[in-house]
Order: C-alpha cells, then structure tokens, then sequence
C-alpha cells in the first residue's frame, strides 16, 4: 500500500510517498513560497535522486500538480501514476474538542475543521486548502486528517480548564488543547515497547518534544493526562522564538507602554520572543552553544531559562501523575543536545532521575536509554516519527474500509 503524505503550511506543502509494506519514505519534498513570484519544489528520492523546479505555484492545487508531475517524472519519478497511490494523510493542526482520533475526511469532517479555524487561524485554512487540492486533484483516492490536537484529547477537564469566567468556555470553547499530539504519541507508545510495559494501566512518562516550537506531556498507561501547550502554541517552556506561558497582565503593559496595537503584541510574543528575545542572537540552539561557548552571558542566560522551565515541568507532571517511571527527549534539541538532556535532568535527581552524563555526552538522533545503572526513572532518547504516525493511521483506516 502507497500513502501519500501532506502537511501543507500557507506557502509551503510538504510530502512525503510511504510504501507501507515496509514503513519506508520512497520520495520526499518540499513545496515553498506557494502563491508568491519565486515558488519552487524541491524532491528527493530514498536512493538520492533529486531535483529542484522552479515553478509557478500559485495555490496548492499547482504545488500537488507538481508534486505528480515529479513523483511521477523520467528523471526523479518513484510511480508510473498517480493510481499508485492507495490513500492520502493530512497533518491537520487543530481538531477542537471534535477528534480525539485520526478520521477519514467526509463533507462532514472537512466542514468540523473549517469551524475550527478561529482556534487555529493560521494552520487550519492551508490544512484545508492542502485537503482540497488533493481531492480535487484525486477525487477517488480515501483522505485522512490526522489531527496535532487529538492525543491530548484525553486530558482531564481540571487540567484542561483555565480559571476564566466558564462563559467563555463554554461561547468559545477557550481550553487548553496541546500540540505534537502525534509525536508525544509516537514516544510514548515507544517507551513503553522499548521498557516492556505496553498495556501496564500505570506506566507513567514524561514526553519532552524540544525543536522549534516544545511542548510537555504526561502520559499513564498510555492516556495523556497532561500537556503544556495551551488554547494555542506559545503556552509552556519559552521557546526558539515564542514567549511560553507569561503573566497575562505583561500584554497590556508591554501595549500601552510601547503604544503597539494586538497584532504587534501577539508577533512579538510569537516570533521575537523565547531563546531569541532573551539572547538577542538566535533561536537555533546550536548557534547559542557556540555563544555560551564563546562566554556570551545573554545566550547563558536564555539556555538557563529554558532549561529552568523545562526542569519544572518535568517536575511539576511527576507530581500531577503521582510518580514517573520514564522521561523521554526527542525533537530536534530533544534529540542532539546533550547539554539540554543533562541541565534539565540534573535538579532531579531527587525523583530518581540520574543520567549517565557520558554516555549522554556521545549520542545523538538515535534510540538509547541514557539513563545511570542506579537511575529509579529511565532516560530514553528516542527519534520522533510524527509522519509514519500519520502514515500508520491512514493505512489503519482506509483498510477498514
Ligand atoms: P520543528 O519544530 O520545526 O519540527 P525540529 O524538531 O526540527 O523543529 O527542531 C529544530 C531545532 O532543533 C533547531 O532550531 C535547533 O534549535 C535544534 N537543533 C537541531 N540540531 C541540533 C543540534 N545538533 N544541536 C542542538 N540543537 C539542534
């Protein structure tokens, strides 16, 4: 079975085609600046054929034409047809309180997400723009949303709730949500084969999801029961370029001070924010080791920072599930910076968390249980894989079907 993979962004669509018999990637890409003068598309086959087209993609209809056209090309092509393709999975930002699990894509599903737009105002239109090109594109081939949301959907009202006037959840559905759903899925149910407690009601783990944009979960017996981000993604841990949680009352101080008007507000608390707006450098951390390395105070600073928060939600889940049997690191930081792994660790070793700080030091980008011989907690590192999550749900439903 071929399932092809989208995750499409307002200007940019990225793809992947899997073959399921083996759960492998057969060709990937990328579309950019979809609608703009310079649109191109990058492919890449998994023998290493590649290609570049400098096109015009004025929507996403012609980014996936384009797609075909190079999934399907003498040179970089990986299938004869587009009738190769069994199923279509969809990385869809935000389900609301309506998916708790991957869905197949009807007019219904599709009008759910479209109501969802004021919760994900920028992801949930070009998801949906993404699942229109396909079907008009492929009216026959079976779709499937998997939804960024749908793992947290098990959390409980107590956790989810904010202390605002109920009117307004109950008007505007205002609630914590969560995100990389399908990443702190895919190392929860990991953790719990690599450790042999698949099933075990209560395995308890803390999932940390370090790249870009972290977030936190707490997930017993493979229910998550707590996560950090919020209504939105700037909740949590500070970030490469997002504040995370803050006082509410800073945003109108910051407004009338510096007499900016919403949206200024809500670009700096997005995008000029976190690790960046602390050091003032970067928000790639590999540009803030070689600062701290370099003696930069500011980006010690912003490092500290994080790792400060992330300590205290590792140890703040311990306390909300009673006890932690597993941390696991993944995501871009999560999975290559050792120095992260051990600051965040090294307060805890109260819980029983201890990690073999050398054998930390070495590894990166791979499964390894990075935990001391006498650590009560294990310490795992494990690669996400959010796109075969997708890839697996599609197969799993559209074979029911
Ligand atoms: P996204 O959230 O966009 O999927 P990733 O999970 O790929 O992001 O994480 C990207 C971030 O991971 C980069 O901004 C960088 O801070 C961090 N990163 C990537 N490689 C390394 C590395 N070798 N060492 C430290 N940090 C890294």
């Amino acid at each position: 079975m071929k399932i092809f993979l989208v995750n499409a962004g307002s200007s940019s669509l990225k793809y992947q085609l899997f073959d399921m018999d083996d759960e492998s990637v057969i060709a990937k890409g990328n579309c950019e600046r979809i609608g703009m003068e310079d649109s191109f598309l990058k492919h890449k086959t998994a023998d290493g054929r590649e290609l570049r087209y400098d096109e015009a993609m004025p929507n996403h209809f012609a980014a996936i034409k384009l797609v075909f056209k190079a999934l399907t090309s003498e040179k970089v092509g990986v299938i004869e047809s587009m009738e190769e393709i069994d199923a279509v999975g969809h990385r869809v930002l935000h389900g609301g309180d309506k998916f708790s699990e991957s869905v197949l894509i009807t007019p219904e599903v599709e009008k759910a997400i479209e109501e969802t737009i004021p919760l994900g105002p920028l992801h949930n239109p070009a998801n949906l723009m993404g699942i229109r090109a396909c079907r008009d594109i492929m009216p026959h081939k079976p779709q499937v949303a998997v939804f960024d949301t749908a793992f947290h959907q098990s959390i409980p009202k107590k956790a989810y709730l904010y202390a605002l006037p109920y009117e307004y959840y109950e008007k505007y559905k205002i609630r914590r949500y969560g995100f990389h759903g399908s990443s702190h899925r895919y190392v929860s149910a990991r953790a719990a084969e690599i450790l042999g407690r698949v099933g075990d009601p209560d395995f308890k783990v803390i999932t940390c999801h370090l790249g870009n944009g972290s977030s936190f979960a707490a997930v017993k017996g493979g229910v998550c029961v707590d996560t950090s981000m919020g209504l939105t993604p700037l909740e949590g841990i500070p970030m490469g370029t997002r504040s995370g949680s803050l006082d509410p009352a800073v945003i109108e101080f910051i407004m009338s001070h510096e007499n900016i008007d919403i949206n200024e507000m809500t670009e700096i608390l997005n995008k000029k924010s976190g690790v960046l707006g602390i050091s003032g450098i970067s928000s790639d951390f590999r540009d803030l080791a070689k600062a701290y390395e370099n003696g930069d105070d500011q980006a010690k600073l912003a490092l500290e920072i994080f790792n400060y928060n992330g300590t205290k939600l590792i140890g703040s889940y311990a306390a909300a599930m009673g006890g932690v049997d597993a941390i696991v690191f993944t995501a871009g930081i999560g999975e290559n910076d050792s120095f992260v792994r051990e600051q965040m660790c090294a307060p805890l070793e109260f819980l029983g968390i201890k990690l073999n700080v050398e054998l930390n030091e070495k590894v990166r980008g791979k499964e390894v249980d990075l935990s001391a011989p006498d650590s009560k907690v294990k310490v795992l590192l494990i690669p996400t894989n959010e796109e075969l999550v997708i890839a697996r749900d599609t197969k799993e439903i559209v074979s029911k079907m």
